[in-house]
């Protein structure tokens, strides 16, 4: 692999943003918190290859709070039938949401500070549009800006309205790395 390559990836990662490299939400493997954790889901789990998986509250695919670690798992028998949340909840593993539009290079940089490789995406929603053209609410913007920082899981600041915003995605270290080493170099 040419190094020219490597620079001429550097240079198209500066255009791109967090939505052009990750992992579509659709493709997210995921768990309810309230799943148990047994034989059958340990294997779903195996079975998937993930190392990290995003826990979310419910039913509700949107409300992603946690990330379950699978070495989590190590030491949990499989006829414990614990949840999700009691594994999840003791680890406390952290997680970042970062919006869309975020740069990658801004993402990576914060990757490389090294407490973290992985966030979910968000895309926040337009609020005026919601509330005919009148802008209300600070609160929101408030909400945004908590979630957008670095925040224990289970401290999530509570949306001011449901589906303030939308998970649409999945970011690793990988996805950014892979971008770097995948540039294509084409005449233009
Ligand atoms: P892992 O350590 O689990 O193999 P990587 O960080 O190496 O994950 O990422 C490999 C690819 O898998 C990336 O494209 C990333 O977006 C994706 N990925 C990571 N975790 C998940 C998950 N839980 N569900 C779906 N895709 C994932």
């Amino acid at each position: 692999l040419s190094t020219l390559k490597i620079a001429i990836g550097a240079m198209e990662l500066i255009k791109k943003s967090v939505k052009d490299v990750m992992t579509d939400i659709d493709d997210v493997f995921m768990l309810s918190e309230d799943q148990v954790l047994n034989a059958e889901t340990m294997t779903k789990i195996s079975d998937s290859g993930y190392t990290r998986i995003p826990v979310y509250e419910g039913n509700n695919r949107n409300k992603v709070k946690n990330l379950l670690y699978v070495t989590d798992l190590a030491l949990i028998g499989k006829d414990n039938n614990i949840t999700v949340k009691a594994v999840a909840g003791f680890n406390k593993r952290r997680l970042r949401i970062v919006d869309e539009n975020m740069p990658v290079l801004a993402l990576m940089d914060e990757f490389k500070m090294g407490e973290y490789h992985l966030a979910m995406v968000a895309k926040a929603h337009d609020v005026k549009k919601h509330h005919h053209g009148k802008f209300v609410d600070d609160k929101m913007d408030n909400f945004i800006m908590k979630s957008m920082k670095l925040v224990e899981a289970t401290m999530l600041p509570e949306a001011p309205e449901d589906h303030a915003i939308t998970l649409v995605g999945l970011i690793t270290l990988e996805d950014i790395t892979e971008e770097l080493l995948q540039a294509e170099i084409t005449d233009e």
